[in-house]
């Protein structure tokens, strides 16, 4: 038997403004195309969520919205970083929908999948992530860093599905139990797999990016591959004192090394190895420092438990206002 669901697409926006008139175009035709089969409900919704935005993101959502309800925006105050737009929007929809699908602006990922995850949802998943099958269209360089990211992440003990990205199905259920989820250090690709429910992948080709630039370029990149070894895992901790350990015992051996060459009278030489030492143990130090600094700048962050984001404006329907305002999300209608 076939159930139909109410479906929320959440699409994070930063800067999208080429891209936006193409995937609401597509979405709108997916939908259609849904409701016509009768796989989601005719009040299903699909959510835009400005990033704050400096281009005309906004007014494009805002006149989506005037042409066709079935298009919201939420505004968020001012730039957060994906992550928690994508949050922001999840945690909005989390008691209005039954199902929700959360996607990039920039049709990078194949809006084709839609169906096969509302299939497992039918089936009774409550997550279902998307993962790319080939990387072809990626560059060497971005397909090469990739994927050593996913396999250094899995080593530094973050369960991450590999090669999935923010293509994900969640259940109300799931996104509920999201939100019990309250760290300020949110890093969804690894907290997801935690919440455990029944899950399931479905595989899709990732196409180029359909207009406008990536928002994140390497460096952006790099800083994103350490925050989400830092907020999920404490392995580098232990790793700097397994290093302590193995220098420590070096420094045995470097020591039973000297006595034996003051013994046998060979005292003078030896002043490479003392300059090495001193800028290698120097450099160490300084790493291990900076990898602690790091947790207790995020233990800092965490303890300030600041709001993750704040809701200017939801374009949102009339009837599920009140639902709305009953969840933990604040904001001005
Ligand atoms: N994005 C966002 N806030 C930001 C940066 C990016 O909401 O500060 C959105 C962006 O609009 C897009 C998604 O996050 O929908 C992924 O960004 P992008 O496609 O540039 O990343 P890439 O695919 O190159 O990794
Ligand atoms: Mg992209």
């Amino acid at each position: 038997m076939q159930t139909t669901n109410r479906l929320f697409m959440v699409i994070p926006c930063y800067n999208e403004q080429e891209v936006l008139p193409e995937t609401s175009k597509r979405l709108l035709a997916k939908y259609n195309d849904l409701i016509g089969k009768g796989v989601i409900t005719s009040d299903s919704r699909i959510v835009f969520v400005n990033d704050g935005s400096k281009d005309n993101t906004w007014e494009i959502i805002e006149k989506l919205h005037n042409e066709n309800p079935i298009f919201q925006g939420i505004k968020l105050s001012r730039n957060r970083g994906h992550q928690n737009a994508l949050l922001s929007g999840l945690m909005t929809v989390k008691d209005i929908c039954d199902v929700s699908i959360s996607m990039d602006a920039d049709l990078q990922d194949d809006i084709n999948a839609i169906d096969e995850m509302l299939e497992k949802f039918n089936e009774g998943k409550d997550i279902v992530f998307g993962v790319r099958s080939r990387r072809t269209t990626d560059t060497f360089f971005k397909r090469f860093t990739a994927e050593g990211y996913y396999k250094l992440m899995n080593r530094m003990g973050a369960d991450i599905v590999f090669n999935h990205a923010d293509f994900r199905l969640m259940s109300s259920k799931a996104l509920n139990m999201l939100a019990e989820f309250g760290e300020v250090n949110l890093f969804l690709r690894g907290i997801v797999p935690m919440i455990g429910l029944d899950t399931d992948i479905v595989y899709y080709e990732r196409s180029e990016r359909f207009a406008g630039e990536s928002k994140y370029p390497l460096f952006k990149m790099l800083s994103f591959a350490f925050e989400g070894i830092t907020s999920l895992s404490t392995k580098p901790i232990r790793f700097i004192a397994e290093l302590g350990v193995f220098i420590f015992i070096v420094s045995i051996v470097v020591l039973i090394y000297s006595l034996v060459r003051y013994f046998t009278g060979h005292t003078i030489p030896g002043w490479t190895t003392t300059v090495l030492s001193v800028w290698a143990i120097g450099g160490l130090t300084m790493i291990s420092l900076g990898v602690i600094g790091e947790y207790i700048g995020k233990i800092y962050l965490e303890t300030k438990n600041r709001p993750r984001y704040i809701i200017g404006k939801y374009l949102c329907d009339e009837s599920d206002k009140e639902t709305i305002s009953l969840t933990d999300v604040k904001f001005e209608k």
